[in-house]
C-alpha cells in the first residue's frame, strides 16, 4: 500500500468506528446531533466534497463526486445521517480497493519492466565508474557484473556469462554468451563479468524500445474502453437530471391535484437513484482489466501496443504467416555443394559469405556460419541487397550475385538445375556462374502445435507465404498441416496476396500477419494485425508490429489469443453485469422498493466485484 493509500485507510476506520459511535449515543438535540455527525462525515468526504465544487466551479459538473455529494448531503438534509456517512464510507472503500487494484497491476508490468537499466559501468584508468546510461556513447566498452542487467546493446569483447532473458521472453531458459555474441539490453548477467561494446545508444537499445512500447499501450484504446467513455458522459448527466425530475414532479402533481405533496418521500428516492447510478464500476474495470490483459501477455513475452489490438485479436479468422524465420528455424545448414568449371567449393561458399556480409537475412547468416571464418569486410564493396532475390556485391574488385532463380533469370546468367531438393543459393562471379548451394532449414519445435492450436482456437485459414522456392513450401506445409501456401513471392506479392483475403473476408473477421521483421515490414502494416516474432534485437519488426513476440515461438500466438478472448470475455461480463445491477436497481429506487442500503451496494458492491472480475485478466494459466 502506498502512503496515500494508508491515509485513506486510516480515514476510513476512524469515520466507521465514529459513525458507530454516533449512532448508539442517543442524542435528542437535533442540532447536536447533526453538529456530531458532520465530524465522521466531513472526516470520510472532505476530499469527495471539494472535488465535486471544484467539478461545479470548473463547469464539469456530472462526474461521480458530484453525484456522491448531492446524495450524502440530500441525506443528511433529510436527516438520513448514518446512510449520508455510509455512502461515502463505502464509496471511499471502493475507491481504495480500485486504486489498490489497479497498483497492483502497475506493479506487475513494472516487474517485467524491471528491464530498465540505472548505471552503466565504465571501466576508466583501471577504476569501475557507474554513468548514466543516456550519457555511453556508441562503441564504448562497459562492463556488466554478475546480478547487473545488460543496459545497452552490444557485442561481448571479452569474457563468457549465462543471461537471463526472462524479464523479456518469458522464457526461463538461460542465454550462453561468449566472445563475439550479440547481447541486448535488459538482460541479467547471471555468471561471469562480461565486457561489452555497444553498438548502440541507449535510446535507440531494445530495453528503450520496449519501454517505450509498453508505456504508450494504453493511449491507444479498445472499443469497449471508447464506448464506456462516451456512456459516461450522457449517462451521468442524464441520471442527474432524472434524479432531479424524481424528486421535483411527484410532489408537483400532487400539489396540482390537491394531495399531500410527499416531499422527503420522493426527494429520498431521488437520492437512492443518484447513489445506484454512479458509472465507476464500468468507467474503472474495463480500462483495468485491458491493462490486466496486456500486462498479462507481456510477462509471457508478448508485447502488445495497445487495447485496440488486443481486443482485435480475439477476432481472429485468418492467420498469414511468412515461413523463414517465423515457421521455420531460419538457421540453414549446407546440405550441398555443386561448383561449375573452374570454381572449387571452398570459394563458392567464400563469395557468397563475403556478397552477404552485410545482411541480416536468415539465409545470409547461415552462409556466414557455415564459412566460419572471419570476413573481412572491407574486401566486400558495393553491396545491393535485392529482396526476394537475393545479393550483389564486389568482393576483391570482382562482381558476386547469390541468390536464387529469380536472381540468375534477372542477371541473365543460365544457371544449372540441382537435382537435390533444398533451398538453392546460386552464385555467379563477374557474370559467370560458378555453381549453388543447398541449404536446408528446419520447422520450429512449436509450429505443428501452433497451427493446430489456431484452428482449435476457430480460425478459418492458416496461409503461409514465403519467397522460398515451391517444393521446400510445399514440403513445410504439408509438414505443419497449413491449408494455403503460396510460394516463389516478393515482398510485393505478399502485399498483394494480403490485400486479395482482407477484400475477401468479413468485416468483423480480422486478419493477422506473422512475421520476422525482415522484409515484411510493409504486409506487417498492411493487416489488420501485425504481429512479428523473435523480435529480440530486431527493430524493425518492434517498430511496424502491432504486437511484438519477445521470442520465437510460434505457439506464442496462439497463447496471445486465449489472452485476448479472456480479457474480452472479462470485459463483457463486467459491462453486463453492471449494467443489469445498475438498471434493475434503479428502477427499484426509482418506485421505492429498495433503500439507500441497496443503492450502496448497487455502487459499491458492484465496482469491487467488477475490478476483482477485472484483475483475472492478469493472470493466464495454460489450460
Ligand atoms: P521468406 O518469405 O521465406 O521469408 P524472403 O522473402 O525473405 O523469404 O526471401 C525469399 C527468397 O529470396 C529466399 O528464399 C531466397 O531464395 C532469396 N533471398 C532473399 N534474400 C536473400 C539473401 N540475402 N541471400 C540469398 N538469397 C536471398
Ligand atoms: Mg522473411
Amino acid at each position: 500500500m502506498t502512503k496515500k493509500q494508508k491515509k485513506v485507510l486510516i480515514r476510513i476506520i476512524i469515520a466507521a468506528i465514529l459513525v458507530i459511535v454516533c449512532y448508539l449515543i442517543p442524542i435528542n438535540n437535533p442540532y447536536l446531533r447533526l453538529a456530531v455527525f458532520m465530524i465522521p462525515y466531513l472526516i470520510i468526504g472532505y476530499d469527495i466534497l471539494r472535488k465535486a465544487v471544484l467539478g461545479v466551479v470548473h463547469g464539469e459538473v456530472f462526474d461521480e463526486n458530484f453525484l456522491m455529494a448531492a446524495a450524502t448531503v440530500g441525506a443528511i438534509i433529510l436527516g438520513e445521517y448514518v446512510e449520508g456517512v455510509a455512502v461515502m464510507l463505502f464509496y471511499q472503500i471502493g475507491e481504495l480497493f480500485q486504486s489498490y487494484a489497479v497498483g497492483k497491476s502497475r506493479r506487475n508490468i513494472s516487474q517485467l519492466m524491471d528491464i530498465r537499466p540505472d548505471y552503466a559501468n565504465i571501466e576508466a584508468d583501471g577504476q569501475i565508474e557507474q554513468v548514466d546510461p543516456d550519457e555511453v556513447e556508441i562503441g564504448t566498452v562497459i562492463l556488466v557484473q554478475p546480478g547487473e542487467k545488460v543496459p545497452i546493446d552490444g557485442v561481448v569483447t571479452q569474457g563468457s556469462a549465462s543471461l537471463n532473458t526472462s524479464a523479456l521472453t518469458g522464457e526461463s531458459l538461460p542465454r550462453e554468451v561468449q566472445e563475439g555474441d550479440e547481447v541486448i539490453s535488459g538482460c541479467v548477467n547471471m555468471s561471469g563479468v562480461l565486457k561489452i561494446r555497444t553498438t548502440r545508444e541507449f535510446g535507440e537499445s531494445t530495453v528503450s524500445k520496449i519501454l517505450e512500447l509498453v508505456e504508450n499501450s494504453s493511449m491507444k484504446k479498445s472499443r469497449s474502453e471508447n464506448f464506456i467513455t462516451r456512456f459516461a458522459r450522457y449517462y451521468t448527466p442524464a441520471v442527474c437530471y432524472g434524479a432531479l425530475a424524481l424528486a421535483l414532479l411527484p410532489p408537483i402533481v400532487n400539489l396540482l391535484l390537491g394531495q399531500e405533496s410527499h416531499w422527503s418521500l420522493w426527494v429520498t428516492r431521488a437520492l437512492t437513484t443518484l447513489v445506484i447510478s454512479c458509472p465507476c464500476a464500468l468507467v474503472i474495470s474495463i480500462p483495468l482489466s485491458f491493462f490486466g490483459g496486456i500486462g498479462g501477455a507481456s510477462a509471457k513475452g508478448i508485447l502488445v501496443k495497445g487495447s485496440n489490438y488486443l481486443e482485435a485479436l480475439s477476432q481472429t479468422r485468418y492467420v498469414v504467416c511468412d515461413k523463414t524465420g517465423t515457421l521455420t528455424k531460419g538457421v540453414f545448414e549446407v546440405t550441398h555443394q555443386e561448383a561449375a568449371e573452374g570454381f572449387t567449393k571452398e570459394e563458392l561458399l567464400e563469395m557468397a559469405a563475403c556478397a552477404e556480409c552485410y545482411s541480416n537475412h536468415p539465409i545470409s547468416k547461415s552462409l556466414r556460419e557455415a564459412y566460419g571464418h572471419e570476413i573481412d569486410r572491407s574486401r566486400v564493396k558495393d553491396v545491393e541487397e535485392i529482396s526476394g532475390h537475393g545479393v550483389c556485391a564486389y568482393v576483391d574488385g570482382r562482381m558476386v550475385a547469390a541468390g536464387n532463380r529469380k536472381l540468375m533469370k534477372k542477371l541473365q546468367i543460365t544457371h544449372i538445375e540441382p537435382n537435390k531438393s533444398g533451398t538453392e543459393v546460386h552464385v555467379a562471379v563477374d557474370g559467370k556462374y560458378a555453381g549453388h548451394i543447398l541449404i536446408a532449414d528446419v520447422v520450429k519445435p512449436g509450429a505443428k502445435e501452433a497451427v493446430t492450436g489456431l484452428k482449435n482456437a476457430g480460425v478459418r485459414e492458416v496461409v503461409m507465404l514465403t519467397g522460398d522456392s515451391r517444393p521446400v513450401a510445399e514440403a513445410v506445409a504439408e509438414e505443419l498441416g497449413v491449408d494455403v501456401v503460396r510460394s516463389e513471392l516478393l515482398p510485393a506479392d505478399k502485399v498483394t496476396e494480403v490485400e486479395r483475403l482482407l477484400a475477401m473476408k468479413g468485416r468483423k473477421e480480422k486478419l493477422v500477419f506473422v512475421g520476422d521483421g525482415i522484409n515484411d515490414a510493409p504486409v506487417l502494416s498492411r493487416a489488420d494485425l501485425g504481429i512479428a516474432m523473435g523480435a529480440l534485437g530486431s527493430d524493425a519488426a518492434i517498430e511496424a508490429a502491432d504486437i511484438v513476440l519477445m521470442d520465437d515461438d510460434p505457439a506464442k500466438i496462439v497463447l496471445a489469443m486465449q489472452i485476448s478472448r479472456k480479457t474480452l470475455r472479462i470485459v463483457h461480463q463486467n459491462i453486463v453485469f453492471a449494467l443489469a445491477v445498475k438498471f434493475s436497481c434503479l428502477f427499484l429506487g426509482a418506485v421505492g422498493a429498495v433503500g439507500m442500503w441497496w443503492a450502496i451496494f448497487a455502487d459499491v458492491g458492484v465496482m469491487i466485484l467488477a475490478v476483482l472480475n477485472a484483475t483475472r485478466a492478469l493472470t493466464f494459466r495454460k489450460k
